[in-house]
């Protein structure tokens, strides 16, 4: 801070970091429905900063002052239209406000811009998840006044900006702790200058916020905890709301859960389930989302302790009759109280899942596509809940490809000889369908998972066996296929043509291939590439690769199928001509056809113009024994 800045009357003039006017301009011009979530974005902002002072408080009182009644004062002038929301919470120091509301200080923001997705509508919800609430307010206004002060401080300061390039800061006095923010609504939001309008809103979004809310002078908000009310009390749409606010959200939640509990520990909560999971869920180090209050009174955000990190997806409030108020955040991370309260609500969540998937399967589908992969996370990460989690696991299969299924159906299924589970992983059922790999399990009608999500390459090692039976990715060289029976088999060649013809392909690919072998599960491909019993299988590598630009792939086994017509052709080539070009062309041709499919050909350029060579060659062929005909 500069010397000069703090002597009152003395503006400082900073500029908006650039993508900040960014954000600024698209708030104030391109997201115009809606408006009046500038309301709920102050006044939660207000709540947070009660609930942030609150927490210190209770390691030290002094904190509060002869200022104790934490509480959240909105003022409107119908006439003037002007608005102000003050609050007695934590406030902010002239570098707290340079950084919070100066500059994109959360990676959040940065993320927010790179998932604009041009809809208002969610974008507008993208304002909300993303903490870029507090500027919702140039929406209605064209200058805003920030007036603060720290608790830790003795001095205040007046933040004013009109949204466009910069801001000014000048120290001023204001006697008492916390942030007030004023503005006049611009001409065109001067609809919101009435107090029904405001009080409505207040109710609409904020109705649970647990610090009194007045509104010139009266109280505007219940402020009363709907888990502490008996469920049948509750309208649904109280529920609906409460999510709403709770969740940051403008949709409604798929289900929830009210719970009052005695026993083992005494407490209540409301778990929502949400409709949908928002992209952000999907990384690992994310919060989870419920909230902790002890005895109705609020402790802390999104306490991690409450829920496995699998099942953050889940929102809600747990309130605990058994902690103390005194509870810190050291406490609260190696407590027994906290930890069965996790395992309990774990338990009814997945007891709530089950119900869905006997009873309601479209709902438990519907939830399956959402949150299948924090179920598959479940599956890796909690072995506890192991096994009921793997019950919840859902794929597609070849028995309806458009169906979804579960490892029991599965093993219900199969036939009394199948002692493995098949699953093969591609990037679309097209991709899958048409794998050479397939083509045994076609021909034999038996059943394979078909596995999209890059996902399920991890877990299905990771589950190993169900009723023990191994899981087993189709595309192992050393899967153990049943022989067929001998009057099914095609005529193929003989031993020393097919140590040769195998020999030569060895030869022609080098170390491009750990071995060749010939194919038990080819039925009409000339050709595949399997993964060697220990190595990695294809999507697999591809993930590598991406993650690693100097991952080396392990090396393949071509599977060749010595019942094709072209590779028995191919084996009277070599017969009568051993160095021929053409053997050698299509050798290469085919090795590369198949890389192509598996999805792991680096470069169509050798490929293209040979195809076009050996073309060349058929269609001279055909058109001569045309000519002959
Ligand atoms: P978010 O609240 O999601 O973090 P905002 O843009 O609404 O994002 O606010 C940015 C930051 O400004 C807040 O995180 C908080 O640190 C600070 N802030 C906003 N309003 C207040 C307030 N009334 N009292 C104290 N700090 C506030």
């Amino acid at each position: 801070m500069s010397e000069e800045n703090k002597e009152k009357g003395k503006k400082q003039e900073y500029e908006f970091q650039a993508e900040m006017s960014q954000l600024l301009n698209l708030i104030t011009h391109s997201l115009y429905t809606h408006r009046e979530i500038f309301l709920r974005e102050l006044i939660s902002n207000a709540s947070d900063a009660l609930n942030k002072l609150h927490f210190l408080s209770l390691t030290d009182q002094k904190i509060l002052g002869n200022d104790g009644e934490l509480k959240i004062n909105i003022k409107l002038d119908e006439k003037e239209k002007t608005f102000s929301i003050e609050d007695n919470g934590i406030g902010m120091t002239e570098e707290e406000l340079i950084s919070n509301i100066g500059t994109i200080a959360s990676s959040g923001t940065g993320k927010f811009f790179s998932n604009l997705t041009g809809d208002n509508k969610k974008d507008l919800e993208l304002i909300g998840q993303f903490g870029v609430g507090f500027y919702a307010v140039f929406m209605v206004a064209d200058e805003v006044t920030v007036d603060t002060k720290s608790y830790s401080s003795d001095q205040g300061y007046r933040w004013v900006s009109s949204g466009s390039g910069s801001y000014t800061i000048e120290a001023i006095d204001k006697p008492e702790r916390g942030t007030t923010i004023s503005f006049k609504f611009k001409t065109d939001a001067e609809e919101f200058a009435s107090k029904w309008r405001i009080e409505s809103t207040i109710k609409k979004y904020s109705d649970f916020v647990s610090f009194p809310i007045s509104l010139n002078e009266e109280k505007a908000n219940k402020s009363t905890a709907l888990w502490a009310r008996p469920k049948s009390d509750v309208k649904d749409e109280e529920y609906v709301e409460f999510f709403k606010y709770i969740a940051n959200s403008t949709e409604e939640p798929l289900a929830h859960l009210h719970l009052s509990v005695e026993a083992p520990v005494q407490f209540k909560a409301i778990m929502y389930i949400p409709k949908t999971a928002d992209r952000f869920l999907f990384s690992q180090d994310l919060d989870t989302k419920i909230h902790l209050y002890v005895k109705r009174i609020f402790i802390q955000n999104d306490c991690k302790e409450l829920i496995p990190q699998w099942l953050r997806f889940v929102k809600g409030i747990v309130d605990s009759e058994d902690l103390d108020l005194n509870i810190s955040r050291e406490v609260t991370q190696k407590n027994v109280v906290m930890d069965k309260i996790n395992k309990y609500l774990v338990r009814k969540l997945l007891g709530e899942f089950k119900e869905w998937s006997e009873k309601d399967v479209e709902k438990y589908n519907g939830f399956w596509k959402d949150f299948g992969s924090f179920i598959k996370e479940g599956i890796h990460m909690d072995f506890a809940n192991r096994e009921k989690l793997i019950e919840m696991y859902r794929c597609y299969s070849s028995f309806d490809p458009e169906k979804l299924t579960s490892l029991k159906d599965y093993v219900d299924r199969m036939g009394t000889d199948q002692e493995e589970i098949y699953y093969v992983f591609g990037k679309d059922k097209e991709t899958i369908v048409n794998s050479p790999n397939i083509e045994y399990f076609k021909k034999n009608n038996i059943e394979v998972l078909y596995l999209y999500d890059e996902i399920d390459d991890f877990i299905m090692p990771s589950i190993g066996t169900y009723k023990e039976k191994n899981l087993v990715g189709i595309d192992k060289a050393d899967l153990k296929l049943k022989k067929e029976k001998d009057e099914d088999k095609k005529e193929t060649l003989s031993k020393t043509a097919k140590k040769k013809l195998l020999g030569y392909f060895k030869d022609i690919l080098g170390d491009r291939v750990g071995d060749v072998i010939e194919s038990e599960r080819l039925v009409d491909s000339a050709c595949t590439l399997v993964s060697p019993k220990d190595g990695m299988n294809a999507n697999m590598e591809r993930m590598m690769k991406m993650m690693d630009q100097n991952f080396k792939a392990g090396k393949k086994v071509m599977e060749v199928n010595l019942q094709n017509p072209l590779i028995q052709n191919l084996s009277k080539i070599q017969e009568k001509f051993p160095q021929d070009a053409l053997l050698k062309e299509c050798i290469e041709q085919l090795f590369e056809g198949a890389c192509l499919l598996e999805g792991s050909l680096e470069s169509p350029s050798k490929m293209v113009p040979r195809s076009t060579s050996l073309m060349e060659k058929a269609a001279d062929y055909y058109l001569k024994s045309l000519e002959t005909k």
